[in-house]
Formats: structure tokens, C-alpha cells, sequence
């Protein structure tokens, strides 16, 4: 296991009616900015929630942050944050709302140009408090550190990461996804079970304890995804996915451990380059991500085979190329029963997206990329191309 320093400072409230939690969480004497997007919470009651708990505050509200949250919509609350003095915000959504309301955030303490935080790695040296009302299980940014903004008049799509962004406090309230358009659903269990790959599927390095816990949490999404999908009404399983897409991301499993995030990067340029959402990009890339790089990945693949899907070599007469194709064949047809696609034909792209995204990671100098710095733009070519 690799040295590490881990700490999650979020204080996380589990649990229906946990809501409520919010007014002793944000200080009586804060002035606060409640941020959402498109108006679902005003739709499914999470809006009202949150009124009759501020009861007591003074606070102002930010709406219309979109999913892959822009710099120029972001820097439009700059102005209210400025003008009334905000001092605590209170992201409401999903991971654009609580991304776009930790750059909000990060922002309103930078001196500078804001977005050099993210092109310029530009140290967040202080920000706003934050805590978040997590609709959409899926990023984890609910208790973690890190950010993803689009900034619209260049087709970037960017992240940053700073502790002082980490939020103060997170609502988790499984009953808030009954409203979940099954399509938000799907990118949610896909991207919290990326989220894992990133951090497991690299080399072994004696993390048994973090291997189990990541294992754990795949072997959750796989089943309770499938359920979910199949009754939106189940509640422990609700409860499972709203647990485990937080814990995916927070920051344990990927403490000692070697990490990729390859398949994140090369998805950010797909979803900025075309508007696919970002789960739709992951689940096109990480199967061929496995396939191109399985000699590299060949030992922890195996484990997940064996451990998390029960495929051994043994059932292909010991052949460990038949062993990783099956492997990662079962793993896209997980993505497909929680009815995701995973071809960009399917959304009716063609090999004409190769070069723009290509292009892109070279000027984002992404050329690089994987636990081994062994994702070069080769291999890149190679995986859309095969993912087409
Ligand atoms: P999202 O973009 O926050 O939300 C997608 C849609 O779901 C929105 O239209 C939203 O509507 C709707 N929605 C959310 N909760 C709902 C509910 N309970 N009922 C009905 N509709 C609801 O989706 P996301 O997948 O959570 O976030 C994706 C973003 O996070 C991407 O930009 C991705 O790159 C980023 N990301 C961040 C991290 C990180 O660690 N910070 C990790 C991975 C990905 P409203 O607009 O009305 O709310
Ligand atoms: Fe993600």
C-alpha cells in the first residue's frame, strides 16, 4: 500500500426527513445562497423542504445551474454573492449543482480571472462554507473535494480540486430519487461504478483492505442497480445506491492505491465536444479502456473477475485473453440491464469524433494519461476506434 493522508470532513445525514438537519448545520447568523438547476426540487417538494427548515435564516437563491455546470452561468451568482454579502452556500441537486456551487465558492474568494483555477491550476486558497442536498446519487461531490466546469466559449471541460471546496455537511435523503428520470437514474449507478474502476482496476499493490471495500461497493451497484432499475420503488435498494455512489468517490478507496481516471478524461472531452451526458461517455470507453489495456491491468482484472463476477480462467481452460473478454463483456452488459448505451453509434456518432476529441486532449496536453502514464493518444485512437 502506497503512503497516504486521508480525511472526510463532510458530516453526512442519512435518512428520510433528514432535510431538517440543515437549519442547525448552517449557522442563524449566515447569509446563505441556496443553489439548484432546472427547477426538479421545486417540482418533487425538496424546494418547500428546504424553505420551512430556513425558516429562521436569512438567504437568497441561485437557480438555473445546468447539468455540466458553464463559467458563464457560474460567474452570473458571482454578482448575488458579491452584492449580499453571502457567507455559507447551499447546493440543492446533483453533482452540476454542488460542482457549479464549489466553483461558486472557490470564486467569490479568488483573486484573479476564476477560471484559472481550472486552466491554470491557480491554488483555491480559502472559499465560501458548503453544504449540499444531494439529489442524484453519482459523483460523490457531495463529500468530496473536486469540481468539474464547462466553460462554453472554448468547448473545455475542466476539473479542480482544493479541501476548502470539501463540503461542510451533505443531506442524503433516498426518498428524493423517486423523482429521478430513469435516464439520471442509469447515468448515476454508471458513474458512481466508474468511479471505482478508476481506483481499482490498475496494479496490485497489497491494498487487501481498499480492493474489499472497492469491491464491496461494485458488487452493490451491480446488484442493486439492477433492481433499482427493474422496481424504482425498492427502498433498501434506494438506500444501497445512495450509500455507495457516496462512498465511491469520497476519497477511502482511493487512499494507497494507484488511480487511472483515464476513462474520465477522455469522457470530459466527449460530453464538451458532443453533450453526451457524462455516464453516457464512460460507459462507451471503459469497456474498450479495459480491452486496450488489459496486459497492463491484467492482475486486477482478473480479481474483479473472479471476485466481483465469478469468471476464472479456470472456465476458459486457463485462457487469460478468453477469461478478460468474457469479463469485460459481462461488465458492459451490466451497463446495458441498467439500460445504458455503450457504442457511439447508438447516439449516432460516427468515426468523425476521433479527431476533434483527440485534438482536444493534445491541447489540453492530456497525452498521457492512466495509473502508468500509459494512455498515450495511440492508445486513445485505439479505444474510441473500437468504440464506435
Ligand atoms: P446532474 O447534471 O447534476 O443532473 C442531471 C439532471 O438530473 C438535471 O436535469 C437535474 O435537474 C436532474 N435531477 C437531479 N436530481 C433530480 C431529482 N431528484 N428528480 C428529478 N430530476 C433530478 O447529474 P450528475 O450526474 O449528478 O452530475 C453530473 C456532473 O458531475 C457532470 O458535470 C460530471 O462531469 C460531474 N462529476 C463530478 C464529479 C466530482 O467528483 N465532483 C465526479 C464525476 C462527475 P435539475 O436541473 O432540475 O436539478
Ligand atoms: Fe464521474
Amino acid at each position: 500500500m502506497f503512503n497516504f493522508s486521508y480525511s472526510n470532513k463532510t458530516q453526512i445525514h442519512f435518512g428520510e426527513q433528514q432535510i431538517a438537519q440543515i437549519s442547525k448545520e448552517i449557522p442563524k447568523s449566515a447569509k446563505v445562497l441556496v443553489t439548484y438547476g432546472g427547477g426538479s426540487i421545486k417540482s418533487n417538494g425538496i424546494y418547500q423542504q428546504v424553505q420551512s427548515a430556513l425558516s429562521e435564516h436569512t438567504w437568497f437563491e441561485f437557480s438555473g445551474i445546468e447539468p455540466n455546470p458553464s463559467l458563464e452561468t457560474l460567474s452570473k451568482a458571482l454578482t448575488i454573492v458579491e452584492q449580499e454579502q453571502i457567507d455559507y452556500i447551499l447546493a440543492v441537486g446533483g453533482g452540476s449543482v454542488a460542482d457549479g456551487s464549489k466553483f461558486i465558492a472557490a470564486a467569490a474568494h479568488f483573486d484573479g480571472e476564476p477560471w484559472d483555477i481550472l486552466s491554470k491550476t491557480a491554488p483555491v486558497k480559502s472559499a465560501i462554507p458548503l453544504g449540499v442536498i444531494l439529489t442524484l446519487p453519482a459523483t460523490g461531490s457531495e463529500s468530496n473535494s473536486f469540481a468539474v466546469v464547462s466553460k462554453k466559449e472554448t468547448n473545455e471541460k475542466l476539473a479542480f480540486g482544493s479541501e476548502h471546496v470539501h463540503p461542510r455537511f451533505a443531506i442524503l435523503d433516498p426518498s428524493v430519487m423517486s423523482s429521478l428520470p430513469e435516464r439520471q437514474l442509469t447515468n448515476g449507478i454508471v458513474d458512481a461504478f466508474v468511479h471505482v474502476m478508476e481506483q481499482y482496476l490498475t496494479y496490485p499493490v497489497n491494498a487487501k483492505i481498499q480492493d474489499r471495500f472497492s469491491e464491496g461497493i461494485l458488487m452493490t451497484l451491480l446488484e442493486d442497480g439492477v433492481t433499482l432499475t427493474k422496481d424504482r420503488n425498492d427502498k433498501g435498494a434506494r438506500a444501497n445506491i445512495m450509500w455507495s455512489a457516496t462512498q465511491a468517490l469520497n476519497g477511502l478507496i482511493g487512499s494507497g492505491v494507484p488511480q487511472d481516471w483515464s476513462t474520465h478524461g477522455i469522457g470530459h472531452q466527449i460530453t464538451a465536444l458532443y453533450g453526451l451526458d457524462h455516464a453516457q461517455t464512460l460507459a462507451i470507453v471503459l469497456p474498450r479502456m479495459m480491452s486496450i489495456m488489459r496486459a497492463e491491468k491484467q492482475a486486477k482484472l482478473l480479481q474483479y473477475g473472479e471476485r466481483v463476477l465469478a469468471i476464472e480462467p479456470s472456465q476458459f481452460n486457463g485462457d487469460i485473453d478468453k477469461t478478460i473478454d468474457a469479463i469485460i463483456e459481462k461488465t458492459e452488459n451490466f451497463f446495458q440491464q441498467v439500460n445504458m448505451k455503450t457504442r457511439f453509434s447508438e447516439y449516432q456518432l460516427t468515426s468523425d469524433v476521433i479527431d476533434p476529441i483527440i485534438e482536444s486532449l493534445t491541447n489540453l496536453k492530456m497525452t498521457k494519461m492512466g495509473e502508468n502514464q500509459s494512455v498515450t493518444i495511440d492508445k486513445v485512437r485505439e479505444i474510441l476506434t473500437n468504440s464506435l
